[in-house]
């Protein structure tokens, strides 16, 4: 599918934390689009994909001026009080065009220089690994959540055909923890998986959260049923994890593998500012 990249000029770049994440001061988003186009994208919903005269997934928009006007941004806003950042809840800050752009490179070299109290990164991309090296200089004002929906290749495909796969989210999830950086396998939104999945996701993240459509997109679920997300499902012939219910039984095969080793948290509490 051919893709339409557009530099633009925002005219500013951190906005209030809204709705799930009102826990934080600000959210960060680099770019405008997404090329991964996950079907189940609750942003298809929203007027930015609404009155857009493009199909979600066929666009993305450059922020250019994004780095000069955080730096702005920020030093205004750290006057004002605590400043936690959600990076990003309408983007993904790590997809394809960022290895050439580096404009998610260029914000986390801004926030290094103007440090805000705490920061989450939130990816289903590897390429995410590249900025280890800046990443530990955040010591623990930072936590990197790298979205694992399911550990069935198939599905992922069948579900969020342009998006990473799996086995690289987990690789480089590892070696971001392995290096000591705060993390988190964001299990979001729950997709059919195998019973292997909590196994392995033992020694991947310092935690695990897990969401659905029903608690996490913003509308109990309505935003997804207007999707028609359920068709997938039923293609799939996997109708019945089209159900509110179907998390709680994923979370016991988590808590039964998990708990002990590591935190396993729900919904909202997964995503919130600030280290445990
Ligand atoms: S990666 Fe995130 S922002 Fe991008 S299409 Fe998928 S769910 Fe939406």
């Amino acid at each position: 599918m051919k893709l339409n990249i557009n530099d633009i000029l925002s005219k500013s770049i951190l906005t209030p934390g809204r709705g799930l994440l009102n826990e934080y001061s600000h959210s960060l988003n680099p770019y405008a689009g997404c090329a991964f186009g996950c079907s189940y994208c609750y942003v298809r919903q929203l007027p930015v994909s609404l009155f857009r005269d493009e199909e979600w997934g066929t666009w993305v928009d450059i922020k250019a001026n994004a780095a000069e006007l955080l730096r702005k941004e920020l030093i205004k806003a750290k006057k004002k009080g605590p400043v936690t950042i959600f990076m990003s809840s309408a983007t993904d800050p790590y997809q394809p065009i960022e290895a050439k752009t580096m404009l998610t490179r260029s914000l986390l070299e801004v926030m290094l220089e103007v440090q805000p109290d705490f920061l989450f990164v939130q990816t289903r991309s590897p390429l995410v690994k590249r900025d280890l090296d800046l990443f530990k200089q955040f010591g623990n004002k930072i936590r990197i959540s790298m979205t694992i929906e399911t550990d069935k290749e198939e599905i992922r495909k069948a579900f969020a055909p342009s998006a990473p796969p799996i086995p690289a989210r987990m690789n480089a999830l590892k070696e971001i923890t392995d290096a000591g950086v705060l993390s988190q396998a964001t299990i979001s939104p729950l997709l059919p998986c195998t019973r292997e999945f909590p196994k392995k996701l033992k020694h991947l993240a310092s935690r695990v959260t897990l969401d659905d459509f029903w608690m996490g997109d913003g509308s109990g679920g309505k935003r997804t049923e207007k999707l028609g997300i359920h068709k997938i499902y039923e293609q799939e012939g996997m109708e019945k994890w089209y159900n509110p219910a179907a998390h709680k039984v994923v979370l016991k095969m988590l808590k039964d593998e998990l708990d002990g080793d590591i935190q396993v948290l729900v919904s909202q509490k997964g995503f919130m500012p600030g280290i445990d």
